[in-house]
């Protein structure tokens, strides 16, 4: 699978990764319960850093013509 190619710009949830083991992991969609999550400004520092490293399950590719100013805060949790 190869989502991603080089030079795409990506944007990363806050939810930046979870265990994938726990009852909330393997129940779908609720990952954001798991007790091992981490969470960019919470847990983990670099959410607003221009570069960072993400688990690709929990990023996303951005389009192309994307305005990156006015579309940054879909990936916000405010
Ligand atoms: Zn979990």
């Amino acid at each position: 699978m190869d989502y991603f190619r080089k030079g795409d710009l990506a944007g990363v949830q806050p939810l930046w990764t979870a265990c994938g083991r726990c009852e909330y992991c393997l129940s779908g969609g609720r990952e954001n319960l798991c007790p091992n999550k981490q969470v960019t400004g919470e847990t983990l520092d670099g959410g607003y850093s221009e570069y960072m490293l993400a688990d690709a399950r929990y990023a996303y590719r951005i389009p192309a013509g994307i305005d990156e100013t006015r579309d940054a805060p879909l990936f916000c949790p405010v």
